[in-house]
Parts: structure tokens; C-alpha cells; sequence
């Protein structure tokens, strides 16, 4: 079955075994180690305040969350779903509330910062902003994931989707970022000094983390997909992020607090770790399936070929024959003493090939028609002999001898007398021109026909010429395959093809002393005729 554009998405793919438990891997690697440090009790342990970190830590986030908001936005373009564009526009949220937050950090581009006031405590309130924001974009994600197709945004463009979340994100960002500024005096207060954190924090920390805590539990719940289990583990890093670096004590340049910058690196490039290598795993696909595609077109063209040699093939004997019996037809004519009698005679024979040839062209449509065949009882032996009457002259004028075996037996069999005969010509013509290539020696064209031990018929056709050699046998009765330099290759196909359709096999194998044998092997149930039945 094709598989829908939205199938591909990883809002929409489910989350195989092996992602379950990678996903649940890294959660437990991320919850261990936040126990671990904080069981030692080390996390209050003042550090070094690296000053270069905290501008490598804000752009890394920047790059990162923009990054996975345009993938994430990319995929809301392909299925349209408003969930998906809230995610989207919660990562925007986090990448763009970074700039204010950067330029606000005591000691990154100015002493105090760059937005002026006591920039210590909007720097936190913008971290707030930044963190508190994020768990409710996943909360409302969460929450209209499941929403009917008929609630997805087919009536506006994705573009102009897009562009309207991001301005309102950028313009929610920078009204609240001018607020906090200008109303910094009247709010209170989140630092005890620069470093150290006031008892509000721990109760914003709390808030934070219950929305954290909200945002899994409604994954959790709704969980569905891929894009569903990775963010429970963004949101149980958030968390992580904001215990460790809240409690017991909350101070900056801690080692909770570089723990909790280790947790929000991680969790801001998870998400785009995991649709970067999903969206290689579906470009492979893509591929593959070009290659498939280009391939099956490659077949299409080589069936297409083989078709036209087919009938190309069919037909150029009864049209050689044609126009050899019209040239004679016409030098009776042009004769001194014109021989009309004799001329009339090989204007017969040019309507008999006529018919013959349409025939044959029908016998192709049927052949490719399985159903248009008209199968009768026919009289093997009596066939053979028609044929040969057909290439009666090329035999005289090769100089081959011509040896009919049969027991005399009435062997019938039911067919399609023109793909039969088909067959047989096909067979004879090849020996004949196998007994020509070689030149000199005796050429002799064997036909043979007997009732097997089975029941079955067997026919063969054998002659004295140059023989298969041993690395053309597997590949004589591929289409398009000739030594020939006139070839089409199509002759032992096309045989192949009719004789399977009748029930039967084709073999080829070397006569002895030399030469070739094409038998031709026909089983009992296409074999009991009425009147031996
Ligand atoms: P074509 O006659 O156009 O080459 P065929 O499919 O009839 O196409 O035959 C494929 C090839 O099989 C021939 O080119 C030839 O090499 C080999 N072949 C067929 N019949 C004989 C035969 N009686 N003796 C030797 N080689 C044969």
C-alpha cells in the first residue's frame, strides 16, 4: 500500500521498539546523574564562573532551537496539524527569548548587562519566561495533537502560518522583555546578591517544574508517536535541569547550575538529534524508492524493446517471403512470353503469406492476451509437416536433408495451432541457419515427434550445425539475447513463452556428433485427445 505524506512525519510515526528504549536510556542516564550529584551533596559547590561559557551556552541553544523549530515548521507544512505548529513556535519561543537573556547576563557583554536596570534579576525573569514558556507550548501541543483532521489549517497557506507564529513569538518576546524592564523597580525580587538566589526563585523553580511535570504526564497519556516520546524526555530533562539547579540551594556558577546548563543543552538538541537522523532514514528510503522506480522504468523500456523485436521478428519471415514470391511473380510476367498461370500461382502463395503474417500478429496479441488464445485439438505430426512445407525452398536451397521420425502413432495435442507452428518454424529456421554458419559437413534437420512414458508428447528439433556454446546455454532463451550479427534475440523467448502457456518445456541440449537439440516436451494433460480418451 503507498504509504500517505503524513505517514513519513515524525508527528506521526510511531516510535519503533528499539527508539522506546533508546528514549528510555537516555531519561535514565539524564535522572541517574542528576541523583548522583545532588546524593553527594556537591551541588551547592561553588565553581569558577566561566565567563566564556555562558555566550557559547546561549548561542548553542540559539542554533539549536532554531534549527528544530525549521524542521519542526517544515513538517507542519506537510501535514498541517496546529499542534505542530505550537511546538514550532515553542521552540522559536526558546531560541528568540535567549538573545534578551544573553544580553541581559551579568558579565557577557557588559558588567551588568546591556539591558540596564539590575539586569541580574531580568536575566532571571527572562529564564523564567524561557522556561516556564516552553512546557506549556508542549502542554497545548499534548492537548490538540488529537485534534480532528478537520480542526488542521488546510484554509491558510503554511507560509503565511508560519510567518504569523513567528512574529507573534518574536513580538511576545520583545513586549515582555521591554515590560520587565520598565516595570523591573515595582517587581519583586529574585537575587539576594549577584549570584546568590532569593525564596521566590524556589517557588517560580516549583511552578516550572509542575508545568514540566503536567507537560509528561499529557504525553504520556496522549502518547502516539515518536515526536510524542521524545519530548517527555526533553520535559523530564527540563525538569532535571530545574531541580538540580534549584534545590536545596539555588546560587549561580554551582555545580547544579552548570549541571542544569548541561541538562538544557541536552534537551534543546534532542529533539533535532532525533528528526535529523529521522529525516536521513526517510531521504534513504527515498532513494531506494527512486532507484525502484528507476529500475522498474528500465524494465518497462526492455519490455517495451522486447515487444517490438517480437513482432519485428514475426514478422520479417512471412514478409521475406512475400516480397521473394512477388519478384518471382513479377519476372513471369515480365518475361517475352509472359506466363500469367505461373505468375497467379505466386500471387496465391503472397495472399497465403499475407494471412499467415496477420495470423501471427494475432497469435502475439493473444500470446499477450492469455485468454484470446483458441486452443483446438491439433494433429501433431500434420503440423510438422505444414511447417516444413513453409520452409521447403530454404531447405532445397541449403542442400539439407531432411529426417522425419515418428512411429506413425496419431499424436494430438491441444494448442494454438498458429503458436504452435510458430514454434516449430522458429525451431527449423534456427537449425537451418546453425547448419549455414558452420559451412561445410553434412547438415541434417531432424524432426521428431513421440508419446512419452508419461502420456506426454515430446517433440525435437535437431540439426548438425555449430551447436550452443556451453556459457550461451543459460542465456538462449533470455529476450534480446543473439550471437547472430542479423539477431533479435526474441525467437527462443517468444517459443519459450508460447510452449510454457501450453502446459510445457522447452529444453535445449547438444546433438551428437554435432549440433543441436530443441525439444519441445508437452504433458499428458494437454495430450489425451478425445478419441483416445
Ligand atoms: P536469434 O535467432 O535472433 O539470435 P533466438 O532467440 O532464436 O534469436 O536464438 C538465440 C540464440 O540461441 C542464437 O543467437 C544462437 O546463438 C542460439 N541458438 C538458437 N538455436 C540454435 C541452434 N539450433 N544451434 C545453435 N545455436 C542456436
Amino acid at each position: 500500500m503507498a504509504s500517505r505524506e503524513g505517514d513519513l512525519v515524525l508527528s506521526n510515526l510511531p516510535p519503533s521498539r528499539t527508539q522506546q528504549k533508546l528514549a528510555l536510556s537516555v531519561a535514565l542516564v539524564i535522572v541517574l546523574a542528576a541523583f548522583l550529584i545532588s546524593a553527594t551533596g556537591e551541588q551547592q559547590v561553588r565553581l569558577a564562573a566561566i565567563d566564556a561559557l555562558v555566550p557559547l551556552y546561549g548561542m548553542a541553544m540559539f542554533a539549536s532551537d532554531s534549527i528544530t523549530a525549521v524542521l519542526l515548521f517544515t513538517q507542519f507544512s506537510i501535514v498541517r496539524s496546529r499542534a505542530l505548529l505550537v511546538i514550532s513556535s515553542g521552540y522559536v519561543w526558546t531560541a528568540l527569548v535567549v538573545i534578551p537573556w544573553l544580553l541581559s547576563f551579568p558579565g557577557v557583554f557588559a558588567p551588568r548587562g546591556l539591558l540596564g536596570g539590575s539586569s541580574s534579576e531580568i536575566t532571571v525573569w527572562l529564564y523564567t519566561l524561557w522556561h516556564a514558556g516552553f512546557p506549556v507550548f508542549v502542554i497545548v501541543y499534548a492537548l490538540l495533537k488529537d485534534a480532528e483532521p478537520a480542526m488542521r489549517l488546510r484554509r491558510f497557506s503554511a507560509g503565511s502560518a508560519i510567518l504569523s507564529c513567528i512574529i507573534v513569538t518574536a513580538a511576545s518576546i520583545s513586549a515582555a522583555t521591554y515590560l520587565l524592564i520598565a516595570l523591573q523597580p515595582y517587581l519583586p525580587s529574585f537575587m539576594i546578591d549577584a549570584v546568590m538566589f532569593s525564596g521566590l526563585w524556589y517557588y517560580t523553580a516549583a511552578i516550572i517544574a509542575l508545568l514540566s511535570a503536567l507537560a509528561i504526564i499529557l504525553l504520556w497519556v496522549r502518547r502516539k508517536s515518536l515526536l510524542d516520546l521524545w519530548l517527555m524526555v526533553v520535559m523530564l530533562v527540563f525538569l532535571t535541569e530545574v531541580l538540580i539547579s534549584s534545590f536545596p540551594v539555588s546560587a549561580r556558577f554551582t555545580l547544579g547550575w552548570y549541571a542544569g546548563r548541561t541538562c538544557s543543552l541536552l534537551s534543546g538538541s534532542l529533539i533535532l538529534f532525533v528528526l535529523l537522523y529521522e529525516i536521513t532514514i526517510v531521504y534513504a528510503r527515498l532513494i531506494g524508492a527512486v532507484r525502484a522506480q528507476s529500475r522498474e522504468r528500465g524494465a518497462r523500456l526492455i519490455t517495451g524493446d522486447a515487444v517490438a523485436a517480437t513482432i519485428a521478428h514475426e514478422i520479417k519471415q512471412p514478409l521475406a517471403a512475400i516480397i521473394t514470391r512477388a519478384e518471382t511473380g513479377l519476372r513471369w510476367l515480365d518475361r517475352t512470353t509472359p506466363e500469367p498461370d505461373k505468375a497467379k500461382e505466386q500471387f496465391k502463395e503472397i495472399v497465403a503469406d499475407g494471412r499467415r503474417a496477420g495470423a501471427v500478429m494475432e497469435g502475439i496479441r493473444a500470446n499477450f492476451k492469455k485468454d484470446a488464445q483458441i486452443r483446438t485439438w491439433l494433429d501433431i505430426n500434420m503440423l510438422i509437416e505444414e511447417t516444413l512445407t513453409l520452409v521447403h525452398s530454404d531447405l532445397q536451397q541449403q542442400r539439407i536433408l531432411v529426417r522425419i521420425e515418428s512411429r506413425g502413432e496419431l499424436l494430438q495435442i491441444m494448442g494454438d495451432r498458429i503458436q504452435l507452428q510458430q514454434v516449430l518454424l522458429n525451431l527449423i529456421t534456427n537449425a537451418i541457419e546453425a547448419m549455414i554458419a558452420v559451412g561445410e559437413g553434412p547438415r541434417i534437420l531432424g524432426v521428431r515427434s513421440e508419446l512419452n512414458e508419461d502420456g506426454g508428447v515430446a517433440v525435437s528439433v535437431s540439426d548438425t550445425g555449430k551447436g550452443i556454446e556451453p556459457q550461451d546455454i543459460d542465456q538462449i532463451f533470455n529476450p534480446l539475447f543473439t550471437t547472430k550479427p542479423e539477431g533479435m534475440g526474441m525467437g527462443l523467448s517468444i517459443c519459450r513463452s508460447i510452449v510454457e502457456s501450453h502446459d510445457g518445456n522447452l529444453l535445449a541440449f547438444p546433438n551428437s556428433p554435432q549440433g543441436a537439440v530443441f525439444q519441445i516436451v508437452l504433458r499428458p494433460s494437454m495430450t489425451t485427445s478425445p478419441a483416445s480418451a
